[in-house]
């Protein structure tokens, strides 16, 4: 059996009048704040994206999705997560499990963690179990930490049996 790994970052800028979504939750931001973007600028979705590419060294979602290409404006990034993982499977891979970190100061994620695994997990086939979506603030540090923006870390392991 053989394995591979990736890794995944993105960030993008909490700004007024666009919606807060991530890991396909709709959230609301305290100070009515979302994420700019070209797509739903969900970062979490984004983030994973890029390591499941990365694992397979297929490039980045900028590659496969431009942000100049009018297809993908506004776009639902959970069905642009799909055609990352049909690309994967078409190459004889399969995940194994995933793990994200979200760096937000607010809104508190925790209680839409649960939905955000199972929307994940739904698209990419497999058990829940092997999603994972954890948060954290930056402790007031940075950009996230100022609210400037809301980033996301992701791994994801792929075997080919
Ligand atoms: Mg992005």
């Amino acid at each position: 059996m053989q394995l591979r790994i990736g890794n995944g970052y993105d960030i993008h800028r909490l700004v007024p009048g666009r919606p807060l979504i991530l890991g396909g939750v709709a959230l609301e931001h305290p100070d009515g704040l979302g994420l700019d973007g070209h797509s739903d600028a969900d970062v979490l979705v984004h983030a994973l994206m890029d390591a499941l590419l990365g694992a397979l060294s297929l490039g980045d979602i900028g590659l496969h999705f431009p942000p100049e290409d009018p297809r993908w404006k506004g776009a639902d990034s959970l069905v642009l997560l799909e055609q990352v993982v049909a690309l994967v499977q078409q190459r004889g891979w399969q995940v194994v499990n995933l793990d994200t970190v979200v760096v937000a100061e607010r809104p508190r994620l925790k209680p839409h963690i649960e939905a955000m695994r199972s929307n994940i997990a739904r698209r990419l086939g497999i058990e829940a179990d092997r999603v994972g979506v954890k948060a954290t603030t930056n402790e007031g540090l940075g950009p996230t930490g100022r609210e400037e923006g809301i980033a996301c870390h992701a791994v994801a392991l792929l075997q080919q049996p």
